[in-house]
């Protein structure tokens, strides 16, 4: 693609200010694949503002971003991930591979961005994902990592579910069957009926009056999720993605872990909010069922 041909006007001088930034950014010479490369800010994507980014080949101009392939293209013969490359890493050639260490697999490059963690993914899948998160205990929520996420919670909620529990108030008649129910309700709803594959487990702190965990699954994303209001419950003060997967495996992994906590938990009319003190316990029997799961595989 020659420049002449270019619709539009591509890239913009710099401006005073942006001056000052470049002066202070390092020059780097990169020599790859047989080619030399001065590199500004070598190691870093430079961008100003939201749209414009700095052609960090030359150190002299901006260029729009959702046109800045075809500037590669047609300024340096270079594709976005070859400069990517060439800019963050000096290698023309680089590949990441999937961070599960039995599969080690190229992974994709999912384009330009400051934040390296979207240029290119760190798993293959999320299946490649949830293993290594089990394996290595890097979970934010099978790890100790988690006291980062959940805040503590008061002594009043504790109190709360305690003296429910305790008071024997408890108005069902067969809290399994409902468990149940729910399961195949939601399997019937959303497999069977709108043909969905994938759904996400998920931890999540509620906005009512008292603290509680709640476990649920849901085929929306989850900050859809955490922001949808039901009849019966307010958005999510924060939201915790413990697996995803086939619809039918998250399905019986919410329903068993329901069961097993079933006589803990914090109200009698809902069967899947719990107090924060049962939050280890709710955790550490997920990840048993994660690895069983896996193994399985
Ligand atoms: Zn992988």
């Amino acid at each position: 693609m020659s420049k002449h041909k270019l619709k539009f006007k591509l890239k913009y001088d710099l401006r005073p200010s942006d001056k000052i930034t470049v002066n202070s950014l390092s020059i780097t010479e990169i020599i790859t694949n047989g080619s030399t490369y001065k590199v500004y800010g070598f190691g870093k994507i430079v961008k100003f503002g939201r749209a414009l980014y700095l052609d960090q080949l030359s150190g002299n101009c901006r260029v729009t971003n959702n046109r800045f392939k075809e500037y590669l293209l047609s300024e340096y013969n270079l594709t976005e991930k070859e400069y990517y490359n060439i800019v963050v890493y000096g290698d023309i050639d680089y590949t990441p591979l999937c961070e599960y260490s039995k599969c080690r697999s190229p992974l994709e490059f999912l384009g330009i961005n400051v934040n390296p963690s979207r240029s290119y993914r760190k798993y293959c899948s999320f299946s490649c994902e949830t293993r290594h998160r089990v394996e290595s205990g890097t979970s934010h929520m099978l790890s100790k990592n988690r006291s980062k996420y959940f805040k503590d919670h008061d002594e009043k909620a504790k109190e709360y579910g305690k003296k429910l529990y305790e008071s024997g108030n408890h108005p069902f008649s067969d809290p399994l069957n409902t468990i149940l129910a729910t399961k195949l309700n939601f399997l019937a709803n959303f497999r069977d009926k709108r043909n969905y594959s994938i759904a996400r487990l998920y931890i999540a702190y509620t906005s009512d009056l008292f603290d509680e965990i709640k476990i649920g699954v849901t085929t929306m994303d989850l900050r859809s999720r955490a922001n949808y209001i039901r009849d019966d419950s307010l958005p999510y003060k924060s939201i915790h993605l413990l697996y995803q997967g086939d619809i039918t495996e998250v399905a019986e992994l919410e329903y068993l872990i329901k069961l097993e906590f079933v006589d803990r938990r914090a109200r009698s009319n809902s069967y899947e909010a719990f107090n924060s003190n049962l939050l280890k316990e709710i955790l550490g029997y997920t990840r048993k069922l994660l690895r069983n799961l896996l193994e399985s595989q």
